[in-house]
């Protein structure tokens, strides 16, 4: 069929449908066809309360459009948008098209649970699903429906489409395409190639972002850079929802409103959420008016999307967060208690940034002053003492730290350095530290490390096994943030205990094993970080004694910088020392291993 063919096709069978002249309108269209049947969301399509999908739905029927962009936020429809989308095609454009999504999982089950279902609950496409002889037609990853040919496809395997065209491409969350890695280029070019060759093709890509460099950025730069302008309830001017000035990385358009709440909700330091959920709520930029969540849907409806941005022809992007979404999980009290609490989290807000606000993460929340509490110890008799070092191939060799940590709060005992291992026992003796709270790092030489460790504790035998080393034990920071599993809280963490023989190569090899703790370096920097600015419910002092221009010093010798897709720590300058700071990261791991506070990470895995 040829294009005009089709759109003729489409003109009858618009007039078949409706006795008035129609207008022809996409969202309409789906409004007025569209039907839903999955757990939590049936009957028709509405695009009340979401009037800001209408524009994007039309662009499925506009052929001087071949691509949309949407960094959308959670709870903002842009998958029924999507969904609305795609029926309308099968319906009135027919073509081949591709779903891809993160993981073939994803795509069979999303085809299974959603899709499928939308298609039977709408009459319209129901009377397309092929039956009897045919019913082999339509699959959970492939369908023949009508004229078009739908395939689903997981992001980890788009070479298994390679042969197959199509005119229309739905990418779905594609900064979730590939873990880290460039593949996830290569998998979207790949698919892309499959429209190239089509007359008006037609591509819509979207994801919550990740940073800027992250895939969906990119492509919204690409684009006009659409944000949706809506009118004050009080003074009528256009304003744009935004959560704070500080944590948008959006160019200003001079009209960004932004969430406040009760300022007085803080007693003691700590938010009282109940308060900040009651009192949360949008001031107008212009008149200063108090916006609410009931302002939300009138405002909504007559909202308009405006370029920010040149772009070339046909290529919209738009940006949405999920403060524009009149769901009850995304009330503005709701996100303020949900921010607050991922800023006292220990994993951080960069979930709420990308989720929620829908922007890449710049490091919003890392910029900041000193705010390290320095006192003088408060009584810390019965909490767990614990000593970390940092052994070094130069002198003076031996740094060293001391704290005292209880219930998730910790306070600084001592810091220095020493030239031999024998003054780090007399330190712990006169600090009352027990042997099996004494931790060296064993980067630099591990076997003069264990040896020394094995002076130090005491033997404990076990059946069929090496006796085990008990006191002294040796660690090691690794790069890269990876998870791992404890068997016995059967939960993820960020250390591990390995078994080694203290004597591997030796003649003394094979009498005894030492277990080492490996912990993510940069996961508990991130940790530490926080600690020191008192973000998190923990406190973490530093006694006057222990606050030296050189313990200052070495714990700002990291800072955290991007490089490429992540975020990593790196030092301020080779010469720059970090040791205490290696130190400090030690006992915040060691702390954790111990249990001596939880991270919201350790939930047990679901099965
Ligand atoms: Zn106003």
């Amino acid at each position: 069929m040829t294009r005009s063919e089709q759109q003729s096709a489409v003109r009858s069978l618009i007039l078949r449908l409706f006795q008035d002249p129609f207008t022809g309108s996409v969202a309409d269209w789906c409004a007025a066809n569209v039907e839903f049947s999955e757990p939590g969301n049936h009957g028709p399509f509405s695009l009340a309360g979401r009037e800001y999908i209408i524009e994007p739905l039309n662009d499925w029927g506009d052929t001087e459009i071949s691509d949309c962009v949407e960094v959308f936020g959670s709870q903002t429809g842009k998958t029924a948008k999507n969904m609305a989308g795609a029926a309308w095609s099968l319906a009135n454009d027919p073509c081949g098209i591709i779903w891809a999504m993160p993981s073939e999982r994803l795509a069979q089950s999303f085809s299974e649970t959603r899709w499928q279902p939308m298609l039977r609950a709408t009459k319209l496409t129901a009377g397309m699903i092929p039956e009897g002889a045919d019913r082999h037609a339509f699959k959970n990853l492939e369908q023949r429906i009508g004229g078009s040919l739908i395939n689903f496809v997981g992001s980890n395997s788009p070479s298994n489409l390679a042969s197959r065209p199509a005119r229309k491409l739905i990418l779905d969350e594609v900064d979730k395409f590939d873990e880290g890695g460039d593949k996830e280029a290569d998998a979207v070019n790949l698919l892309e190639q499959r429209t190239k060759a089509q007359p008006y093709p037609f591509r819509v890509k979207d994801s919550t972002p990740t940073i800027i460099e992250g895939l969906i950025w990119q492509e919204f730069l690409k684009g006009d850079q659409r944000r949706y302008f809506i009118p004050c309830p009080h003074c009528g001017k256009e304003i744009l929802f935004v959560w704070s000035e500080g944590f948008t990385a959006l160019p200003k358009q001079g009209c960004e409103s932004y969430v406040h709440w009760d300022k007085d909700a803080k007693k003691d330091g700590k938010w009282d959420l109940d308060r900040v959920l009651a009192t949360a709520h949008v001031e107008c930029c212009h008149c200063k008016g108090t916006i609410t969540d009931a302002d939300k849907p009138g405002m909504i409806a007559k909202g308009v999307w405006r370029a920010t941005a040149k772009a070339v022809l046909g290529f919209r992007s738009r940006q949405l967060s999920s403060l524009y979404a009149c769901s009850p999980e995304t009330t503005f009290g709701k996100l303020a208690v949900k921010f607050l609490q991922s800023v006292n989290s220990l994993t951080g807000v960069q979930g709420f940034i990308n989720g929620d606000l829908a922007e890449p993460y710049v490091g919003q929340d890392q910029g900041g002053h000193r705010t390290e509490r320095i006192e003088v110890s408060t009584p810390i008799d019965g909490w767990r003492r614990i000593i970390t070092v940092d052994y070094q191939q130069t002198e003076p060799f031996i740094w060293w730290v001391c704290r005292a940590w209880n219930g998730g709060n910790s306070v600084g005992v001592e810091a220095g350095s020493m030239f031999q291992f024998e003054e780090l026992a007399e330190a712990q003796k006169r600090l009352q530290v027990n042997d099996v709270d004494v931790f060296v790092d064993s980067g630099f030489n591990p076997s003069e490390v264990y040896s020394v460790c094995l002076l130090h504790g005491e033997q404990i035998q076990r059946q069929d096994k090496l006796p085990l080393h008990f006191g002294w034990m040796p660690t090691r920071g690794v790069d890269g943030d990876r998870d791992f599993y404890n068997k016995e809280t059967k939960s993820k963490v960020k250390w591990m205990l390995e078994e080694r023989d203290p004597h591997a190569g030796k003649s003394a090899a094979g009498q005894i094993a030492i277990e080492r703790l490996l912990f993510c370096s940069d996961f508990y920097k991130d940790i530490l970080a926080a600690l020191r600015k008192q973000k998190r419910d923990h406190t973490w002092t530093v006694p006057p004694g222990m606050a030296t221009p050189v313990y200052w010093k070495h714990l700002d010798g990291e800072r955290k910088v991007q490089r490429g897709r992540s975020w990593i720590w790196e030092k301020r300058h080779r010469y720059w020392p970090n040791h205490l700071l290696d130190c400090e990261v030690a006992q915040v791991a060691v702390a954790n291993f111990f249990q001596l506070y939880m991270l919201d990470i350790e939930q047990k895995e679901d099965k």
